[in-house]
């Protein structure tokens, strides 16, 4: 917090400025100052625009390229599916759109604002059941319903911009907010205690759509176990760090608000598991020299990827 500025002379402006002052030798006080600030000047249509822009920014400038096996597409969009509805309760205003990414190195999951949820299919090979899954999606959901993103913005970029965002005094500044967040992956950095606000939402939703709410728990479980093996699994860990503190306060919670769901889905899953280590793998790490087509060619589920993407640019590894 010691690059904050003070704010332009506007009312509302004056007024954050004021209630940022005041918390700002309290982090957890600053953190909810954050989150209102965030709610009151970072508007859906922002947060639509942002993401659409860092979607075409992971698309263009990053390489992404997405399965397109509509089974498996269609199986794990089954599955957020049952968890974004409780999503929608919270927050209505939000569409949600739901990318697996056909990376089989990186185990990790990420969401960004405006509703997107990507998920790497290092991660679905990794997990054992539905449950797992489920948690995890629910987990990058609640991220957004708690406009954790948002709230990221107004703590690394300063009220100062944020205002000038949401003033429209500078209009260009989401295209620019997208283009650091998509070099940098700042804004896809969460706090520890935003995580733990995630954990929570992931607990609760995916007991609500019926799941075994310690799902969760047994993936990061087994990402600790297999940690020291797989190099694919430090992106996830970098940016969710299973500590057994982390695992000790899901359990908790889950016990604490009496969830229960008892759906672990483990035939389902198994058959998914089989159908993608039957796919090809997709020409992973650097992108790909325009002309040798990943091997999962298919037409994309939603938004074609760039017939030539520049060459080089790192994958994303925060979530
Ligand atoms: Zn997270």
């Amino acid at each position: 917090m010691t690059n904050r500025r003070s704010a332009p002379p506007s009312p509302s402006a004056s007024l954050l400025a004021g209630a940022l002052a005041l918390a700002s030798c309290a982090t957890a006080t600053t953190r909810a100052v954050e989150g209102d600030v965030a709610k009151v000047l970072v508007t859906s249509d922002q947060e639509n625009q942002l993401g659409l822009q860092l979607k075409t920014d992971l698309e263009t400038k990053q390489g992404v390229v997405y399965l397109s096996d509509p089974e498996v597409v269609g199986y794990v969009r089954g599955v957020a599916d049952k968890v974004i509805q409780l999503g929608k309760r919270d927050r209505p205003d939000v569409t949600w759109q739901v990318y697996v990414i056909d990376d089989r190195k990186t185990v990790n999951a990420f969401a960004t604002p405006g509703g997107y949820l990507y998920v790497y299919r290092g991660l679905l090979e990794m997990a054992q059941n539905e449950a797992e899954l489920a948690g995890v999606m629910a987990h990058e959901t609640g991220h957004v319903v708690a406009r954790h993103a948002a709230r990221s913005l107004v703590a690394t970029y300063g009220l100062e911009a944020v205002v000038g965002m949401a003033t429209g005094d500078n209009p260009g500044l989401v295209t620019q907010l997208a283009a650091g967040i998509a070099t940098k992956g700042l804004l896809l950095a969460h706090s520890r205690e935003d995580e733990t606000e995630a954990d929570e939402y992931g607990a609760r939703y995916a007991a609500g759509a019926g799941y075994d709410p310690h799902g969760l728990v047994t993936f990061f479980q087994r990402l600790m176990q297999q940690s020291g093996d797989t190099t694919g699994v430090l992106a996830y860990l970098s940016d969710h760090p299973a500590t057994q503190d982390r695992i000790g306060h899901v359990n908790a919670y889950i016990a604490q608000q009496g969830l229960s769901g008892g759906t672990l889905g483990d035939a389902s899953y198994a058959h998914i598991r089989q159908r993608l280590a039957a796919l090809p793998t997709a020409v992973a790490g650097p992108v790909p020299v325009a002309g040798a087509a990943p091997a999962a060619s298919l037409p994309p589920a939603a938004a074609p990827p760039p017939a030539a993407p520049p060459p080089a640019a790192p994958r994303p590894s925060t979530h």
